[in-house]
């Protein structure tokens, strides 16, 4: 099934401000969260509309999809979105601050047993040119934060009980009572053994060691769109460290570096090259061979070419990121003067000169006296 628009799905235009996103999914939530919505096909709706606002509610991530549309984020099949219902349906960071404004009047302010993102991920990768032009795919080492196998996370080693946390009996907040020279002071701070969610383990896990989460490295398969240039970023959902409490997980951003071609040089979607002909070739037209990004084409000069003119090439560019087809290639040929002439190839270069009514520069003529003839 194609993906609809994210725009389309949140019914706001392409420039809505992030207020008008944030206000239209409200709306929308309020109307098809699971609970209050019995249609059949409500629940596909939320999931779509929280699709749609984790990405358009996000500066970062709109920009990606302003710019890359879907693309952007078609990673998302491998661990992305495809794992969204594993955060139980709305795991996105500020979703659950939303949510709780949604639906219980809003009591803002983080608690500390929330569920967190996991952190995002940057790693950089330096493709080829060409590489850049059709689109590649690179297997990238990234080393990041994942849920314990051992335990799945849940920091107790298996087989033993998850117990009240006997800190602070299961509230999550420990209170701590000072003297000071003023009097007593009270404070409440989050519960460091349980983290504040009230509850421990009585065993920690032995590979994690009550962590629930360990560190490794693992190679990522990254599809890397056609059309895209140096310095821009990919980001793959889903593929930054793992969340904490239930969170979901943080993105990689791939930052991607095209090295520069020995000939080619890109603006956008065009590119650009020099080809150098003899100034027979300029004076006379000829058919010449030019390097392509789908090999050698051949290319008509016309009679009389001046250096620097330059040619067009129709699509033999780039292809753009978000459909469109492809740029053109600008062939600048330059006409070079010959260095190493023949005695008898300059007799005939007089000659033609004497044929076209120019005056022929004397050889014995020092430089200097002709620029003192060029200002007679
Ligand atoms: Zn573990
Ligand atoms: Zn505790």
């Amino acid at each position: 099934m194609a993906k609809r628009d994210y725009y389309d799905v949140l019914g706001v235009p392409r420039n809505a401000s992030d207020e008008e996103i944030k206000k239209a999914y409200r709306k929308l939530a309020r109307r098809l969260h699971p609970d209050v919505n019995k249609e059949p096909d409500a629940e596909e709706k939320f999931k779509e509309i929280n699709e749609a606002y984790a990405v358009l509610g996000d500066p970062e991530r709109r920009q990606q999809y302003d710019q890359f549309g879907h693309a952007a984020f078609d990673q998302m099949g491998k661990g992305g979105f495809g794992g969204f219902e594993d955060f139980g349906g709305f795991g996105f960071d500020d979703l659950g601050d939303l949510f709780s404004e949604v639906f219980f009047g809003g009591f803002g302010g983080r608690q500390a047993t929330r569920p967190q993102r996991g952190a995002d991920l940057r790693v950089e990768v330096t493709i080829e040119f060409e590489e850049a032009a059709f689109g590649t795919e690179k297997d990238l080492s990234v080393t990041r934060t994942e849920t314990c196998h051992h335990c799945h996370g849940n920091r107790a080693e298996p087989g033993t009980p998850i117990v009240t946390c006997p800190d602070c009996n299961g509230s999550g907040q420990v209170r701590t009572v000072q003297q000071t020279p003023f009097g007593r002071m009270t404070s409440t701070r989050t519960c460091g053994r349980c983290g504040g969610e009230g509850k421990t383990v009585e065993t920690a896990c032995t590979v994690c060691h009550g962590s629930g989460t360990v560190r490794k490295t693992s190679q990522i398969n990254v599809q890397i769109p056609a059309g895209i240039d140096n310095g821009q970023v990919l980001r793959i959902t889903g593929r930054g460290d793992v969340g904490y409490r239930g969170g979901p997980p943080g993105d990689l951003l791939v930052s991607v570096r095209v090295k520069p071609h020995e000939f080619f040089r890109r603006e956008g979607r065009d590119i650009f090259c020099e080809v150098p002909i003899s100034f027979v070739q300029a004076a006379l037209g000829d058919e010449i061979e030019v390097q392509t990004l789908d090999g050698a084409v051949k290319m008509r000069i016309p009679e009389g070419t001046q250096s620097g003119r330059i040619f067009r090439l129709r699509n033999k560019g780039i292809q753009s990121l978000r459909g469109g087809g492809r740029g053109d290639q600008l062939v600048e040929v330059r006409v070079v003067t010959p260095q190493k002439l023949t005695k008898q190839q300059k007799d005939l270069l007089r000659e033609f000169a004497k044929a076209g009514g120019a005056e022929v520069p004397d050889e014995n003529k020092s430089f200097f006296k002709r620029v003192k003839d060029a200002w007679r």
